[in-house]
């Protein structure tokens, strides 16, 4: 079973370079990087400017791998669900999707800072896939798995799951 990354849209292939090792190392699984695969139009809200999660999770599993390998996209899009103004990332089983777009310090009106930027991806991606092997999300701060509600969370949380969570892995 190998891991899919996923690019949806146009994403700098260094980043997806830099994500494989990491993620291969914290799950053990070989990963790959996909082609990329266009942002399904229809999942675009006009009235609120950002792409809705669960329709490209539904758009991506018409095109899954057929042996049971799970897929991780990346989009640089804004993206939200129902309720919520807007999210990092959302699992199911299969797929899941992360957002670049508000990994950015200049999103806040800050300057660039790349490692800031990669290392949040790399938590966000890390979380998404612990979802998809089941994994929930874990009280301690420290965790990966501990629920990111803004930047700050993420920013404190560390690269990988902790003990308790490993063992579940
Ligand atoms: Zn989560
Ligand atoms: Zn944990």
């Amino acid at each position: 079973m190998l891991l899919h990354i996923r690019p949806i849209g146009e994403v700098e292939k260094g980043l997806l370079d830099g994500l494989k090792d990491h993620i291969s190392s914290i799950f053990s699984l070989p990963v790959k990087i996909d082609p990329a695969m266009s942002i399904p139009s229809y999942a675009y809200n006009p009235d609120r400017g950002q792409y809705e999660a669960s329709t490209i999770l539904a758009d991506m599993m018409m095109s899954i791998p057929s042996d049971g390998s799970k897929v991780l996209g990346i989009i640089d899009k804004d993206i939200y669900v129902k309720s919520f103004n807007f999210i990092f990332g959302l699992a199911a089983e299969r797929v899941a999707v992360i957002s670049l777009t508000r990994l950015r310090e200049e999103y806040y009106g800050l300057p660039p800072n790349e490692f800031l930027f990669k290392e949040r991806i790399l938590k966000e991606a890390i979380h998404e896939i612990g979802h998809m092997f089941g994994l929930v999300h874990c009280p301690d701060i420290g965790c990966v798995m501990h629920f990111s509600n803004t930047l700050d969370d993420t920013d404190i949380k560390g690269c990988e799951p902790c003990a308790r969570c490993k063992a579940l892995l």
